[in-house]
């Protein structure tokens, strides 16, 4: 059992204060992911877990055109929401096919944001050949089994997969982080807030140590728009996802005006596809449009044996969340 110092955060400035001064400190909030890998995998270490779950970071707003979603609330709170399941469908669907519900009443949406990799490797530190717990030490995916992986913005020292749901469909949408740190509080688009790993996959995002997510704003969807997500995974329930997508479409007179379309299951960082996007926009919703834009989202993949199945997979996913979102079947 490791040891560690317990404290709790009365303000924001304060739990920032406190992280800050310490380099082997971190924020606790729902601890779905972080308590796993600090106790049980015990892959991570922290000399001081701060806890935030008393500051005042819940809630749910709209503010004009956007909704306001304070880091602390839950998964559950948010796939409840009027709002959600009017103009922001995508986003229910994800929350709900990301976790069992007693998990959506722990887990925090600023913890799923930063929630770590199920690379059964990094979790398992009898392994020694891991670049993103161990710098320099190699990528056991890459040389043995692997499976649930990723196969775009890969690279040899990793390919470990980003496994949210949620955070797909927010690619998708523009949202952005708020990001409460030491020195000034900053807005980060979420597609510019994660990081591919490169020769540095230990480095995951753009959060410097002491630097906390008090909230994400996620665009509304125009009332005209249709939206889905779809995930396909080994059993129905309690599984991350082989594939996903999360689509949004406007359409006139069967050509879409607009199109949104983001991936899971095959990135290391939530995937927004924007050449799939530009093959879209303004096209007829046809299967064959489809089908392009499905093999303009999946070039140059990254594959190993277990994972070279997920490149027709990935394609027939985005087809298939097309027909769905659009109305229009084969
Ligand atoms: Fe580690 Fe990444 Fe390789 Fe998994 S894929 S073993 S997390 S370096």
């Amino acid at each position: 059992m490791p040891s560690f110092e317990y404290v709790r955060a009365g303000d924001v400035a304060g739990a920032v204060a406190m992280v800050s001064a310490d380099p082997g400190a971190s924020f606790l909030a729902g601890g779905t992911t972080h308590l796993d890998l600090l106790l049980k995998d015990a892959v991570i270490a922290s000399s001081r877990l701060v806890d935030i779950t008393r500051l005042p970071l819940h809630g749910i707003e709209r503010v004009g055109d956007s909704l306001r979603v304070g880091a602390l609330t839950t998964m559950e709170e948010l796939a409840a929401d009027s709002i959600v399941a009017e103009r922001l469908p995508l986003v229910r669907q994800a929350l709900l096919a990301g976790a069992s519900t007693q998990l959506r009443n722990m887990a925090t949406i600023g913890g799923n944001l930063l929630q770590r990799t199920r690379c059964r490797y990094f979790r398992d530190r009898n392994v020694a050949a891991c670049n993103k717990r161990a710098p320099g030490s190699g990528c056991a995916a890459v040389e043995q089994v692997a499976r649930m992986h990723a196969i775009l913005g890969a690279s040899e020292h990793c390919i470990a997969l980003h496994a949210s749901d949620l955070c797909v469909a927010l690619v998708a949408l523009d949202a952005t982080v708020r990001i409460e740190g030491p020195i000034a509080p900053r807005v980060v688009p979420l597609a510019e807030f994660y990081l591919l790993p490169g020769d540095r996959p230990d480095v995951e995002n753009v959060l410097e140590h002491g630097e906390l997510i008090t909230r994400v704003d996620i665009p509304l969807l125009p009332s005209a728009a249709r939206s889905g997500y779809l995930k396909v995974r080994d059993r129905a329930s309690y599984e991350f996802a082989l594939t996903s997508a999360a689509a949004a479409l406007v359409l006139d007179d069967g050509v879409m005006t607009t199109a949104r379309l983001a991936l899971g299951g095959v990135g290391t960082i939530p995937w927004r596809a924007r050449e799939a996007e530009a093959i879209l926009t303004g096209a007829p919703a046809t299967v064959t449009t489809f089908r392009a834009a499905a093999e303009a989202a999946i070039h140059d993949p990254f594959t190993v044996p277990g994972t070279a199945f997920k490149v027709e997979l990935a394609k027939r996913t985005i087809v298939r969340i097309l027909e769905t979102v659009s109305g229009v079947n084969p």
